[in-house]
């Protein structure tokens, strides 16, 4: 059959809920800007996606260069990595399911809850995984509004549950904003028994945790990830730690060897190598707290503070969109946003000393 009609054959056919579906908008990938910056792709400066700027343990590649058993599946029940996670986590080994990055959780979650039309809330603005999974599984999110300092209206969360809802997303740190949900106002949230997920991908740099409280409620769930503090992000390792019958659910819907080999030694050796891991948390958390200090004298910047490590900055003077383009061309990556409650505004990770040094004389720059 001719294909001249085929885009409007396939949305009869395809789910009509994604006919027109907006996807994800991921990071730029440092080599799809090769000849399009001033400078050679190895040199990027990448702080964009709050990845760890000295990358992951050494014990990780070494392990890695040395295992030659790539043709053998993993273990589907995640035995060992269950115990090394619970082990890392404090919890018991019953409460974790890991994942090719929490991204899947997330998306593990939902299918497990979320039936067309029921409701998830979301606190916006935050992070867009949320709404992209709830509305692949034709969910409808409930969007409610952080204020000023992008802190949760809890009032206005509770307010929202209605008979549909099924799933209270809270970030925590928040994701762009890098600010934190006190713990008093995450169990008034979870006192309400719907089930709400604790993001805390950026755990290590934060130190705030509600995972000690997994084990007293039925609908706590708290996702973590390798990705950012281990240095991870290019190998896909999340967890989560949940009530024993919800990990039991999501063990039986997960796709059968969702963690892939090279993942499970990643995460042996890192957690073997803490102590060094730990110390570059401690380095990128120095330098986020230098970053943010050199943005504030900038008068044409307002950064928020952030425990996590990002530093989320409204530019109140010229278009974020053009300073994002013109770090671009220079070689620096950054976030940017423009949307209703996140307007003309950057995010930028924190990196090593010497990278704050040329974003902030690159800024310095491009001011004027
Ligand atoms: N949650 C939040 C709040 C994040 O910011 C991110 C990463 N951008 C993730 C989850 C996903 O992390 P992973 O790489 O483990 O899929």
């Amino acid at each position: 059959m001719a294909d001249s009609d085929s885009s409007s054959g396939i949305e009869k056919l395809i789910r009509s809920n994604l006919a027109g579906f907006a996807g994800y908008s991921a990071a730029t990938s440092p080599e799809t800007l090769a000849g399009r910056v001033e400078v050679p792709v190895e040199s990027i400066i990448k702080l964009d996606a709050n990845e760890n700027p000295y990358g992951c343990s050494p014990r990780v590649i070494q392990a890695l260069a040395g295992y030659s058993h790539l043709n053998i599946y993993p273990d589907d029940g995640q035995k060992e990595l269950r115990k090394l996670l619970a082990g890392y986590a404090g919890v018991a080994a019953e409460h974790i399911v890991a994942s090719g990055g929490s991204n899947q959780l997330i998306d593990l979650i939902v299918r497990l809850f979320v039936d067309s039309g029921d409701e998830v809330i979301n606190c916006i603005p935050t992070f867009d995984v949320y709404r992209f999974s709830t509305e692949i599984c034709g969910g409808t999110l409930i969007n409610v509004p952080r204020d000023d300092n992008f802190a949760v209206d809890v009032k206005a969360v509770i307010a929202a549950i209605s008979n549909k809802t099924k799933l209270i997303f809270l970030a925590n740190p928040n994701s762009p904003t890098g600010n934190i949900t006190p713990r008093r106002d995450i169990l008034e949230i979870v006192d309400t028994g719907i089930p709400v997920i604790v993001d805390e991908a950026y755990y290590e740099f934060s130190g705030e945790t509600v995972v000690p409280l997994v084990s007293q409620y039925k609908n706590l769930m708290v996702l973590r990830t390798f990705s950012k503090w281990a240095g991870l992000a290019g190998l896909r390792v999340g967890y989560g730690i949940f009530p024993p019958r919800i990990a039991d659910y999501l063990m039986a819907i997960k796709m059968p060897y969702n963690v892939n080999v090279a993942a499970i030694i990643a995460v042996r050796e890192s957690l073997n190598d803490l102590d060094y891991l730990l110390d570059r948390v401690k380095a990128i958390i120095a330098e986020r707290e230098r970053l943010f200090g050199e943005l504030k004298k900038m008068e044409w910047l307002k950064p928020f503070p952030s425990q996590a490590n990002f530093i989320f900055c409204s530019v109140l003077k010229g278009s974020a969109g053009e300073l994002h383009q013109k770090l671009q061309k220079k070689g620096i990556l950054v976030r940017y946003f423009d949307k209703p409650l996140l307007k003309n505004s950057i995010r930028i990770s924190a990196g090593k000393p010497e990278h704050t040094d040329a974003l902030i004389k690159t800024l310095r720059t491009v001011e004027d």
